[in-house]
């Protein structure tokens, strides 16, 4: 027991709680009446949860989100944080949660951060790169996070970066930051949290990256790096 307690205490994520929210259940294309069901987003309604995107090859968004997040789970577990997912399973006979359930995990448990991981399907020419997605300061819901959660955006580029992945070249500003209003994933949580748009699936050279173990696991490492900067 003794060194058990001596072999947490110098991990350096020993004590702190993150959650992970891979964005889209693989089957919630089957279930189009409960993802299409209006749910609080943060002062207005919004559907449920979508379907997400895919590659052009049909590597679905909901299982690289998925291989993404465990990835990153067991490199955040191995360096002491405890870990929370929202969704425990990547399948096609399961939908949700709806994105107020997601925008809310964490709260509860007084959790240091949530990143939600997700990739983008932009059909716009040449479209590639990452950006993270801040909450808006929008009053009552966001006035206490979304100064916290930019610097958990920023925290979160600086991995990707070294990572060696690009900033997106189709995001206004171009630094690989963005800041919205209308996600109740963001809008509902009450600690530090940040979306990220890993990169383009509809991009092909993009995809090729996406779509490989070792691309995968260099966005693990990005974010594990980013998220333990964040935590100090
Ligand atoms: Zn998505």
């Amino acid at each position: 027991m003794l060194a058990t307690l001596v072999a947490a205490a110098v991990l350096p994520l020993a004590g702190t709680t993150v959650v992970i929210d891979p964005g889209h259940q693989l089957g919630n294309h089957n279930f189009p009446s409960s993802i299409n069901r209006l749910v609080p987003a943060g002062g207005f309604d919004k559907p449920c949860n979508t379907t997400g995107t895919a590659t052009n090859a049909g590597y679905p968004e909901a299982t690289f989100a998925w291989e993404v997040s465990v990835a990153l789970r067991d490199r955040l577990r191995s360096l002491g944080a405890r870990v929370v997912m929202t969704r425990s399973s990547n399948r096609e006979d399961r939908w949700g949660p709806c994105v107020d359930v997601r925008g809310r995990a964490g709260n509860r448990i007084d959790a240091d951060l949530k990143v939600s991981v997700h990739g983008d399907g932009s059909y716009a020419a040449g479209a590639s790169g990452f950006h993270v997605i801040a909450p808006a300061d929008r009053s009552p819901w966001t006035s206490d996070i979304y100064r916290p959660s930019l610097r958990l955006a920023g925290a979160v580029r600086t991995g990707l970066l070294g990572s060696g992945f690009p900033v997106a070249n189709y995001i206004a500003g171009g630094d690989g930051l963005d800041v919205r209003s209308d996600l109740g994933t963001l809008n509902l949580s009450d600690i530090p949290t940040v979306m990220v748009e890993l990169g383009n699936m509809r991009n092909a050279s993009e995809a090729a990256v996406m779509t490989s173990a070792r691309g995968r696991a260099r966005y693990a490492d990005g974010l594990a790096t980013g998220l333990r900067r964040f935590l100090g």
